[in-house]
């Protein structure tokens, strides 16, 4: 569904001509992006539903134009895949991400960074490399990182990719599974991958409390989740209605609109900088 989701603008424009030259547009321009340092990265937190403690940040794309529109991450990754730029703006993300996350460390921010990886940069490229890379570079701890992977790709590639993950576990550093729940998979896979963390997909939490099918999914998730001792962080949390409902199951994370929509760097330091985390 999310893979849809992604191309729909470019399949369903109304003129076909109109697309293609939008695709031109975006192709050239990201190249532009990455050398001119168009693109930047914003912070979502991520807290304990118990306690509310912020322990962590997502790390979301966003390319600011020359004209000064921002481009969010949906009108421009897929595209990035198909034009063979995913993996220069997967690095800059990576070492981008763990500079910030060092960044606080040192200013007495100490936060898990999470980053987002496109499922072509672990089955192709260099991934172990490249994350070893942004470790060394930054001088921050691999524990300080963790790295999502969506269930769509696991299930896809689960056999080419498990080297890989297996190759950036023994790093040091966390990964999660991210929109878990959106895949239709079987669930005997989780045993055999090297993950930490499920991350419930969003479009299961809009509806709870109330939906009953929802409540049953986040239900039998956290409970899974609680056997197999895996963390889970529930996305989209927007409201308190929704968060009551995850503290009734005992979930352990969440993160969302309702704590705080991703911000710049500077707003995130402002809100919870300086002992802001307690
Ligand atoms: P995702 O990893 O599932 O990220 C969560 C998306 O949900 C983000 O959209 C975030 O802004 C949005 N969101 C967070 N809280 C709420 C909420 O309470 N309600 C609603 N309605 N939305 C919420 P964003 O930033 O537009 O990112 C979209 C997707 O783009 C991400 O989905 C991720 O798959 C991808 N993406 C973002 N950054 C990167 C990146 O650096 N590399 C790669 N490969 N993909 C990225
Ligand atoms: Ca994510
Ligand atoms: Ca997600
Ligand atoms: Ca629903």
């Amino acid at each position: 569904a999310k893979a849809l989701k992604r191309n729909t603008w470019m399949f369903f424009t109304p003129e076909l001509a109109e697309a293609s030259r939008e695709r031109f547009t975006m192709d050239t321009g990201l190249r532009r992006a990455l050398d001119r340092q168009e693109l930047v990265l914003h912070y979502q937190p991520q807290a304990r539903v118990e306690g509310s403690r912020v322990f962590g940040a997502e790390a979301l794309v966003r390319w600011t134009t020359p004209e000064g529109e921002v481009i969010g991450p949906g009108r421009f990754i897929a595209l990035a895949e198909e034009a063979g730029l995913i993996h220069l703006i997967g690095r800059w993300v990576l070492g981008e991400a763990c500079r910030q996350a060092r960044e606080w460390e040192l200013a007495g921010l100490p936060l898990r960074v999470a980053v987002n990886l496109s499922g072509l940069q672990v089955v192709q490229g260099d991934i172990v490399g490249d994350v070893r890379d942004a470790l060394e570079q930054s001088g921050l701890s691999p524990s300080r990182l963790e790295l999502e992977i969506t269930e769509g790709f696991v299930i896809g590639h689960a056999d080419e990719g498990l080297d890989r993950l297996n190759g950036l576990r023994r790093l040091g550093v966390e990964l999660a599974v991210d929109d878990f729940g959106t895949g239709y998979s079987s669930l005997s896979y989780l045993t055999r991958l090297p993950v930490q963390c499920l991350k419930i997909d969003r479009s299961f939490i809009t509806d709870v409390p109330g939906d009953a099918d929802d409540e049953t999914i986040v239900a039998a998730i956290l409970s899974i989740a609680e056997r197999l001792g895996l963390d889970v962080i529930a996305e989209g949390v927007e409201n308190a209605t929704q968060l009551e409902f995850l503290r009734s199951l005992g979930c352990p994370a969440y993160q969302g609109d309702y704590l705080s929509p991703p911000l710049t760097a500077t707003e995130f330091a402002q809100r919870w900088g300086a002992g802001g985390l307690a």
